[in-house]
């Protein structure tokens, strides 16, 4: 064991691993600019009914550097929180959404237009975070339902008592409340009872085996059946085909993400994108 950490320290001055560090330090403080030189991005993903109207999007983050083209959100929100940067983050992610959100509100056929934003642990946790959302949202001045915050099992999970209480003053205030990657986690299905979520995203990992496998499709119609009991929506994330669409439907889902409806895009993009999908003013030309 002494000989194994031994090793390890060593290898702290591998010539290998010291370019890992100094990579991590430039990432670290080419992360901290990157607000300031506006090289964030959020990128629009569709969600939509069973007749394919819109209901609104997910905001996900990008990251534009100088040299290394855009960068996932996997690749840099873990390095976000270490670095205690994902608070600054999620402010900008929030209030870039919030603007959206508002813009939308102006728009006909767009005001019933929902946006999701990806919540972090870390974010989740400061004390003032209830403050910060309605301080932001009041301030641009959005109907704080059609924002939507996603949390995961595992962040609330840190504290029960703690999430519980600031989910339920998001409720008074009216925010609408998301469980993100459902099924990913551990939390058993007594907790869900007593979590004040408006909806649960079904993760993308039950969408894919559903279609070759009859469990997964069968705990998909359990979440989604706990769902209309608890009076929560049920969204499936990560759809990608037809087939597995047809599924959802027999299985009564009502609400879909996925690459089967659209990717993830600019913002400008997505204003276009929305133009060719059918919404009230062209239903009869739909149902036609
Ligand atoms: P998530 O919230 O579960 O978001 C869904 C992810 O699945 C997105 O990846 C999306 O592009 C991808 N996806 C959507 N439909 C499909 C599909 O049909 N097939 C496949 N294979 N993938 C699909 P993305 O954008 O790379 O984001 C990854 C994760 O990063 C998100 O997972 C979320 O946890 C986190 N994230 C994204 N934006 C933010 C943000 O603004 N703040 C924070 N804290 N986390 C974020
Ligand atoms: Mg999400
Ligand atoms: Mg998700
Ligand atoms: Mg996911």
């Amino acid at each position: 064991e002494a000989k194994k950490a031994g090793r390890n320290t060593l290898r702290f001055f591998d010539p290998t691993m010291q370019k890992t560090l100094e990579e991590r330090v430039d990432m670290e403080n080419a992360l901290r600019q990157a607000i300031s030189k506006q090289q964030f991005q959020l990128f629009y993903q569709i969600q939509v009914d069973t007749q394919g109207y819109p209901l609104g999007a997910e905001a996900l983050i990008r990251w534009r550097h100088d040299s290394m083209g855009m960068i996932p959100p996997s690749d840099f929100i873990p390095l976000a929180e270490e670095t205690n940067q994902i608070e600054t983050i999620g402010q900008w992610v929030l209030e870039t959404a919030c603007l959206q959100v508002k813009a939308w509100a102006d728009c006909p056929f767009r005001q019933h237009l929902t946006i999701a934003v990806n919540v972090s642990a870390q974010q989740f946790k400061q004390h003032n975070f209830v403050d910060i959302v309605q301080k932001t949202a009041e301030r641009i001045g959005i109907d704080p339902a059609k924002l939507k915050l996603e949390l995961t099992e595992s962040m609330v999970l840190i504290n029960v008592e703690d999430a519980i209480a600031k989910m339920k003053r998001l409720r008074a205030l009216g925010f609408y409340l998301s469980l993100d990657d459902f099924g990913t986690g551990y939390s058993s299905l007594s907790y869900l009872k007593r979590l004040p979520f408006n909806q649960i995203k079904i993760d993308r990992s039950f969408i894919v085996s559903a279609t070759f496998d009859s469990n997964d499709a069968f705990l998909v119609h359990i979440v989604i059946s706990m769902g209309q009991k608890f009076g929560m929506d049920v969204v499936a994330e990560g759809v990608e085909t037809q087939e597995q669409f047809e599924l959802l439907e027999i299985l009564d889902c009502k609400a879909f993400q996925g690459y089967l409806f659209g990717k993830p895009m600019p913002i400008e993009d997505f204003e276009t994108f929305l133009l060719s999908l059918p919404n009230p003013s062209t239903a009869t030309t739909y149902i036609a």
